[in-house]
C-alpha cells in the first residue's frame, strides 16, 4: 500500500479547492484577459516603451493571479483522470487558457507590428527585463502574414495536414498484428505489441518487431501519402512564408541558429563510430557478436535485480544533488517534505513522468509511477532537476522568461541524471551493478544524441528530395530512411529487412506544424553532457555557473547562455567536450569487461 509520503498534496496550489470556487477562479481568468483586450486592442502600436512595460507586466500579473488554478485542475485530472470533478474541472481549464490565448492574441501581433516599425524600442533600457522576449516577437515579425491569410491557412490546414496527421494516427492505432507468444496465436494492437520491443525473450523481441513492420508495409501507399503531403505543404509555407529553409521555423521556435545546429550535427556524425564503439562492447556484455535492432535498447542479461523503496530513492536522490550544492539539496528536500510528488501508482494516473512547475509558488509538481526500479530512481532524479531549473529561475525572473525551449529546457534534469550516475557508480559494489548502471545513461545518450539524429538527416533528406522533383512513394521514403539511418549506425547493427518501414511510426513526422522537432533533443543530451564535463573539471568554481544558468530561464538564448560559461555552441569545439564526456563513460564501461 502506497503510504501518504507518495501522494502529493495539490490543496497548496489555491485558496480554496472546492470544485465551485476553482471553477469561479477560472471564469475571472477569462473575464480579465477580456478586461485587458478592451484596453489595449489596436492601440498597441502607439504605446511608448513604458507603456509597453505596462502591458507586459499585467499580461505576467495575470498569469501568475491565475496560474495555481489551472495547475490545480490539470494535475488533479493527471493523478486520477477516472475521477469526474478531476474530468470537469480540467475540461473547464482547457477551455478558460483557450478562450484567454484566442482573447490575448493579437497582444503579440500588434506588438511584432509595432517592433518592425521601431526595432529600437527592443533595447530600450526601460524594458532591459523583457529584451530577449521582444527580440523573439521581432525575430517572428518578417514570417508573419495578414491577418487573412492566417486565417486561411488554418482553413486549409483543418482538411489538409491536420486530416493527414489524424490519418496516421488513426490508422496505426486501428491495426492489428498476429505473433505467436510462448506457442499461442495472439492479435494484438499497436499499443499492445510494442510491450514486447523490452521484453527479456530475444525473440519475442524480433518476432514482434518482424510482425510490426511487415504488417505496416502492405500500406505503404497511406504513409507514403501522408508524409509527402506533410512535406510539401511544409515547402509551400516556407515559400509563402519566406522561411529561407526548411528548418527556419523550427529555429525560430528553439531560439537558436543554423550555424549552431551545423556545428552540433557535424560534431554527431564525426563521432558516429565512438556510438558504434558501445554499441559492439554492449553486444559483448549481451554475449552476441553483433547487436540486432531489437536489442538496441533491451535490458542486460545479468542486470541485478535490486529495488529501492521511495525512501532509499529519496536518500539517494537528495544527497546526489546537495553534494553538488547545498542549496540545491535543501530544495529537493523541500518537494519531498511538501509532498509535491506523485509516485503512487493507481489506476486512471497518467502514464510516463513530468514536472509542472508552479511559478507563483516558486516551486514545482512532479508525477510518476513509482515501481522501486532503478530507472524509476533515475526518472525521480531527472524530474527534480527540472523541479530545480523551476525554483531558480521563478526567483529571479518575470513569468514570460521563465518558457524555457526544448534545447535548454532538460538542463537541469539530464544534469541530475548525471549526478546520480555518479552517486551510484560510487556505491556500486560489483561488476554487474556498474555495467547495469553506464548502460542505462549510455543508452539514453544513445538514444537521444544518435538514434535522433538519424531522423535529423532523414527529415533533411526529405526535402532536399522535394526540391529535386523526386516524388516521394513509399520505397523512395525507405531509401531516405536507410541512408540517413546508416550514417549514424554504420555496420556496428544487423537490421531486419522490415526496418526499412521505421518512419511509418515515428509520429513526429506527420504532426502538422511540428517540423524539425528532432535536433533540440540531441542539443539537449550534448549540451548538459558539455556542461557536466566543465563542472568536472572546474569543481565548485562551476557550481554558481550552472546556477545562474538555470536562473536565467528564457531570458537569454542558448548561445548567449553558452558564451556566459566560456564556450559557444556554434564552436564545434562545445560540443566535443560533450563527447568526451560520453567517451569516459563508454572507457569505464569496457573496463569492467
Ligand atoms: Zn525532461
Amino acid at each position: 500500500m502506497a503510504k501518504e509520503e507518495m501522494i502529493w498534496d495539490l490543496s497548496q496550489l489555491v485558496k480554496d479547492a472546492s470544485p465551485a470556487s476553482v471553477q469561479k477562479e477560472l471564469e475571472s481568468m477569462v473575464t480579465e484577459a477580456e478586461k485587458l483586450r478592451s484596453k489595449y486592442r489596436g492601440k498597441i502600436g502607439k504605446l511608448s516603451a513604458q507603456g509597453i512595460l505596462k502591458l507586459l507586466e499585467l499580461k505576467d500579473k495575470l498569469t501568475l493571479k491565475f496560474e495555481g488554478a489551472v495547475r490545480y485542475c490539470i494535475l488533479k485530472y493527471a493523478a486520477n483522470s477516472t475521477d469526474d470533478t478531476a474530468k470537469q474541472l480540467n475540461d473547464a481549464a482547457r477551455r478558460a487558457m483557450m478562450k484567454v490565448g484566442q482573447t490575448l492574441a493579437f497582444a503579440d501581433i500588434e506588438l511584432g507590428k509595432l517592433l518592425a516599425k521601431k526595432p529600437s524600442i527592443v533595447k530600450n533600457r526601460a524594458l532591459s527585463e523583457y529584451k530577449h522576449y521582444l527580440e523573439r516577437t521581432l525575430r517572428r515579425v518578417p514570417h508573419m502574414l495578414s491577418e487573412t491569410e492566417e486565417q486561411l491557412i488554418i482553413v486549409k490546414d483543418k482538411n489538409g495536414i491536420n486530416a493527414w496527421e489524424m490519418l496516421q494516427s488513426d490508422w496505426l492505432s486501428t491495426r492489428t498484428f498476429t505473433m505467436e507468444v510462448k506457442g499461442e496465436k495472439k492479435t494484438l494492437p499497436y499499443g499492445q505489441i510494442i510491450g514486447f520491443y523490452q521484453n527479456p525473450d530475444r525473440n519475442l523481441r524480433k518476432t514482434a518487431h518482424q510482425t510490426v513492420y511487415e504488417t505496416l508495409s502492405k500500406d505503404d501507399i497511406v504513409w507514403a501519402s501522408a508524409i509527402r503531403s506533410v512535406c510539401e505543404d511544409h515547402t509551400q509555407m516556407c515559400e509563402l512564408r519566406k522561411w529561407s529553409s526548411p528548418m527556419t521555423q523550427s529555429l525560430i521556435d528553439n531560439d537558436v541558429d543554423e550555424q549552431a545546429v551545423d556545428s552540433l550535427m557535424k560534431t554527431i556524425q564525426k563521432n558516429a563510430e565512438l556510438y558504434q564503439r558501445y554499441l559492439l562492447i554492449k553486444a559483448k556484455l549481451m554475449q552476441l557478436p553483433k547487436l540486432a535492432n531489437y536489442d538496441l535498447v533491451a535490458p542486460l542479461p545479468k542486470t541485478p535485480e535490486k529495488t529501492y523503496a521511495w525512501a532509499d530513492a529519496r536518500k539517494e536522490v537528495t544527497s546526489a544533488f546537495s553534494e553538488f550544492d547545498e542549496q540545491i539539496g535543501k530544495w529537493i528536500d523541500e518537494m519531498y517534505q511538501k509532498r509535491h510528488l506523485d509516485g503512487e501508482v493507481r489506476k486512471g494516473k497518467t502514464a510516463g513522468a513530468f514536472c509542472a512547475s508552479w511559478l507563483g509558488g516558486k516551486s514545482a509538481y512532479i508525477l510518476q509511477s513509482y515501481n522501486g526500479r532503478i530507472m524509476d530512481v533515475y526518472t525521480q532524479a531527472h524530474e527534480l532537476g527540472h523541479a530545480i531549473h523551476a525554483y531558480l529561475s521563478s526567483r529571479t525572473q518575470k513569468p514570460s522568461n521563465c518558457e524555457v525551449g526544448s534545447c535548454i529546457a532538460e538542463t537541469g534534469s539530464i544534469f541530475g541524471e548525471l549526478l546520480l550516475t555518479e552517486k551510484l557508480l560510487k556505491k556500486a559494489k560489483t561488476k554487474e551493478e556498474k555495467q547495469a548502471i553506464l548502460a542505462i545513461i549510455l543508452d539514453k545518450f544513445g538514444v537521444a544524441a544518435f538514434q535522433v539524429s538519424a531522423r535529423v538527416f532523414f527529415e533533411k533528406a526529405l526535402y532536399d528530395s522535394i526540391r529535386k522533383g523526386q516524388f516521394l512513394d513509399g520505397e523512395t521514403v525507405a531509401k531516405l530512411w536507410l541512408a540517413a539511418r546508416d550514417r549514424i549506425y554504420g555496420d556496428a547493427v544487423e537490421w531486419l529487412e522490415t526496418m526499412k518501414w521505421h518512419w511509418t511510426t515515428t509520429p513526429h513526422y506527420y504532426m502538422a506544424n511540428y517540423r524539425f522537432y528532432n535536433y533540440p533533443y540531441v542539443f539537449a543530451q550534448l549540451f548538459v553532457y558539455a556542461v557536466y564535463r566543465l563542472y568536472k573539471e572546474q569543481g565548485k568554481r562551476f557550481v554558481p555557473k550552472l546556477k545562474a544558468l538555470l536562473a536565467a530561464g528564457s531570458s537569454k538564448s542558448p548561445r548567449e547562455l553558452s558564451l556566459e560559461l566560456g564556450l559557444d555552441i556554434a564552436d564545434p569545439k562545445f560540443w566535443e567536450k560533450g563527447m568526451k564526456q560520453a567517451e569516459e563513460f563508454i572507457d569505464k564501461l569496457e573496463k569492467t569487461i
